[in-house]
């Protein structure tokens, strides 16, 4: 009964919506009357609605022949105010069930002057028409924009349920959607599109271009179904609308057949393909005019796909859930931020990001989701902030003359650079309250002597410094060269790696944990268990991005002393470089500083990218600089070290080189799978100048610093990073001599190729960064993993405008609750606990 009304609602929308021009449907407003009035008194109605039918019928029976737009747009209005009325009566009647109460907005019409007072029974049908002319006097444009839903009671309950609560839902579809990570039906409420397409172009038939994503509504002439070769199934309907017909075709879904009967009033929505000059619709979605548009006539969410869960089926899932479910969510977001920051609130955002009445709408959605997401990490990070600033950590101060001694330990002057960071250091590190600070640099930019000012003072104040790297080759290299640059200073310095044998482990262990040893370098060796530090005051991490966030967390707890527990200062150092603004967002607990200057005398490493072919112009090359008494490295883009597969890989390509491409020269080679000795060996001998070429995997990628090496080599470069190849490249041109990175790249897709001609283009860090950012997002670039950020679904951290109010907005919540106790807080709270849960502490 509620069908057929649905029906002529829908035609009435769309001849609304076509600007009254009687096209709706084929044949025009009145002959559908003429059909649809006698479908709709074979129903049982009561009396209300056969008169409702009645006035349908004689409305539109004068349909065609209305004057012009304005008396046809009143009489559709007012059917429509009247189908309105109608289904508040059907709603109210059935006791409210429906998920959403129609607003108190424009109940029972009131009485007007000139409406005529309710007779007997045989005039409501007058009445009815009267009122409803009045009404649309008020509301003349029909449609009109959707009420808003009046609030329903959050049911955080009800929301953490599982998906099979849902109807509908039983174990096969909760294990498909289990795949994508969804287990609640909260979960189902966040599991946003992929994508969209906009079906919102209707056309008539006869207005149709071929390749454009249009929607029209027809009717079914005729259906055939016919086997074609391999077995496969071919469905074809033809569909006219009375301005012209066109030709619908799917493949292998024998069962459409008897779904598309002829005289089927339909909507088709899908891009216009073209078959001999024709246009056509190759496999299209379809509904049957009298449903709610699903996946026709509007935006229409794409989800991601599963095996065995079709995209309809998801969909539908999606519909009804959205529909119930968003309106019992409750917002964390207070209030006043919400209105300040012009935001949808929840229930609607989320209602627009699956189903969007427009494109702006879709924009708002996206813009309160993503809102959440900033506003949510921005105020997790100053709660880390807060949260690692509560405990003490051990002041170290140091004076003028200790720092002189330093400077004058070192084989060059520190750049200006150099000397103003490390008196951020050192005022940091003279506090109680824990330094948390990141330190960035492009690559060969002096980091390293800058923590090691921050080890000295610290060693020399009675306290002690660990400094851990993320590979065992860097950690070694570290180790050399601070023994050698700290030699005056009579230091006790240790290296604690994995490869350390067992009987120095245990010396160092005995040593860090009595004072003896008061610089340690190492990689993860340093936050193993038996690693207990008589009094560490200060954490250096260098290439923090390689680390997780768990293992700066270890390193942290290592802090303080046995009698008394605290933080040690914190320095991480990143030669990763990011811009400002972002680094502050993302970094929101990090201070920062930036070593935005190369120490003198650096040249620019000139780059080429040659063809694969051109491969023996590099091996000539690489051959005249050895002459010279250069040496180079030659990576090779085994991107898996721990692979055996890839260290064979590794050797055999090194084999061909030492014996038919250079056997007069002396080549090494280091890869992962070797042993700590082997790797240790090869490295030296490069150091030393014994080995002319150093055939690498991407183990040397940080850090590694040789500097009379002038080639760096990179064959398959169009299979690593942005990020990375600056880091290789970073290798050479350390330097008194001119440099060169030569990139071996054959074919390779597109985005391949943009990152091997930035490349050739600026030896920027920052300039590269920004590109790699461009190209990636935010995501990839810092590594999901090793970022320790929670997901992003929506927003990007390239959106500084919504970045820097969500920050604000942070930063005030913050300022005035921290520990988020306030009623309007407390949801916040929650959410938080939420959003950081996986990723745990972060910095
Ligand atoms: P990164 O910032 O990439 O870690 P390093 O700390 O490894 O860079 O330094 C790169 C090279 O520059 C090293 O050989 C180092 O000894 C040298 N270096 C560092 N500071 C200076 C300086 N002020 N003057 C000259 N050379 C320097
Ligand atoms: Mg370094």
């Amino acid at each position: 009964m509620t069908k057929v009304f649905k029906s002529v609602e829908r035609v009435l929308a769309l001849e609304a919506q076509q600007g009254y021009q009687d096209k709706a449907v084929v044949g025009g407003i009145r002959q559908f009357a003429a059909h649809w009035v006698g479908q709709a008194r074979e129903e049982t109605l009561d009396e209300a609605d056969a008169a409702l039918v009645e006035q349908i019928a004689e409305v539109l029976s004068e349909y065609g022949r209305m004057p012009g737009r304005e008396a046809r747009a009143k009489a559709i209005g007012s059917l429509i105010a009247s189908l309105e009325r109608r289904a508040k009566r059907v709603e109210k009647a059935s006791g409210g069930q429906t998920a959403v109460a129609a607003p108190p907005l424009h109940e029972t019409p009131r009485p007007t002057a000139k409406t005529a007072p309710p007779k007997a029974q045989p005039a409501e049908k007058e009445i009815a028409v009267q009122t409803a002319v009045v009404e649309s006097k008020r509301r003349p444009e029909p449609p009109a924009p959707k009420p808003v839903p009046v609030a329903v009671t959050p049911d955080p309950a009800g929301l953490a349920q599982p998906v099979s609560a849902l109807k509908g839902v039983g174990p096969k579809i909760a294990e498909k959607l289990e795949k994508l990570g969804i287990t609640t039906i909260n979960d189902l409420l966040y599991l946003y599109p992929r994508r969209y397409d906009d079906y919102t172009l209707m056309k008539p038939i006869s207005k149709i271009e071929v390749g454009e994503q249009v929607t029209v509504i027809g009717t079914i002439w005729q259906t055939t179904a016919r086997r074609v070769r391999g077995n496969a199934t071919l469905v074809q309907s033809v569909i006219s609308d009375g301005t012209g017909t066109i030709q619908a075709t799917w493949f292998n879904q024998p069962w459409l057949a008897k779904q598309l009967p002829a005289g089927l009033q339909l909507v088709l929505s899908g891009k216009v393909d073209q078959f001999l000059g024709r246009p056509v619709f190759n496999s299209p979605d379809w509904e049957p005019l009298d449903l709610d548009p699903l996946r026709t006539r509007r935006i229409v969410p794409i989800y991601p796909l599963t095996e065995g869960l079709a995209g309809n089926r998801l969909r539908e899932l999606m519909q009804k859930t959205v529909e119930y479910w968003s309106l019992r969510v409750s917002d964390p977001l207070p209030e006043e931020i919400r209105t300040r920051q012009n935001l949808l609130t929840l229930p609607q955002a989320l209602q627009q990001i699956h189903f969007p009445e427009s494109q702006d709408m879709l924009f708002e959605a996206r813009r309160r989701l993503a809102f959440d997401e900033l506003f949510l990490l921005q105020l997790g990070m100053q709660g880390q902030r807060r949260q690692w600033q509560s405990q003490d950590a051990m002041a170290v101060t140091s004076t003028a003359e200790q720092l002189q001694q330093f400077r004058d330990a070192l084989p060059f002057a520190l750049t200006a650079a150099q000397e103003r960071v490390i008196q951020e250091i050192l005022h940091d590190m003279a506090q109680q309250v824990p330094m948390n600070r990141l330190l960035q640099g492009d690559v060969g930019a002096g980091k390293t002597a800058v923590a090691a000012a921050a080890m000295v003072m610290t060693a020399q104040a009675g306290n002690q410094a660990a400094l851990m790297a993320p590979t065992e080759i860097l950690a070694e290299q570290h180790f050399r060269g601070l023994s050698t640059m700290l030699a005056p200073m009579e230091l006790d310095i240790a290296l604690l790696v994995g490869s350390t044998p067992a009987a120095e482990k245990s010396r160092i262990y005995d040593g860090l944990a009595d004072g003896s040893i008061q610089i340690v370098v190492g990689t993860h060796a340093l936050i193993q268990d038996p690693v207990n530090f008589r009094g560490l005051a200060l954490a250096v991490i260098d290439e923090q991005h390689r680390f997780g966030v768990e293992q700066r967390g270890a390193l942290r707890e290592k802090g303080g002393t046995e009698e008394a527990e605290s933080n040690p200062h914190l320095l991480v150092m990143s030669a990763t470089p990011i811009p400002r603004t972002l680094a502050l967002s993302l970094y929101g607990d990090l201070d920062l500083s930036i070593l935005d200057e190369m120490p003198p005398g650096r040249q620019e490493i000139k780059t080429r990218w040659l063809q694969a072919s051109e491969r023996e112009r590099a091996y000539t090359f690489v051959r005249r600089q050895v002459a010279e008494g250069r040496q180079a490295f030659i990576i090779f883009p085994l991107v898996e070290e721990s692979e055996k597969i890839d260290a064979k890989a590794a050797v055999e390509e090194f084999e061909v080189l030492r014996k038919e491409v250079f056997p007069d020269l002396s080549l090494g080679l280091v890869h992962g799978r070797l042993r700590a000795e082997e790797k240790e060996s090869a490295m030296r001998a490069f150091y030393e100048g014994e080995t002319d070429i150093l055939v690498a995997t991407s183990v040397i990628e940080v850090g590694v610093d040789v500097p009379n090496s002038t080639v760096m080599v990179i064959e398959g470069a169009n299979r690593f990073g942005l990020a990375q190849l600056h880091q290789f490249r970073g290798r050479v041109g350390r330097g008194e001599h001119q440099s060169y990175c030569v990139l071996i790249a054959g074919e390779g897709s597109e985005e391949a190729e943009q990152r091997l001609l930035a490349l050739e283009q600026t030896n920027d860090g920052f300039v590269l960064a920004e590109k790699d950012l461009e190209m990636r997002g935010p995501g990839e670039f810092f590594g999901r993993r090793q970022s320790g950020l929670p997901e992003l679904q929506l927003a990007s951290l390239l959106d500084m405008p919504l970045l820097e109010t969500a920050q604000k907005e942070a930063v005030q919540v913050f300022a005035a609750d921290p520990d988020l106790q306030a009623p309007a807080h407390e949801q916040l709270r929650a959410r938080i606990a939420n959003f950081w849960q996986e990723s745990g502490d972060v910095s």
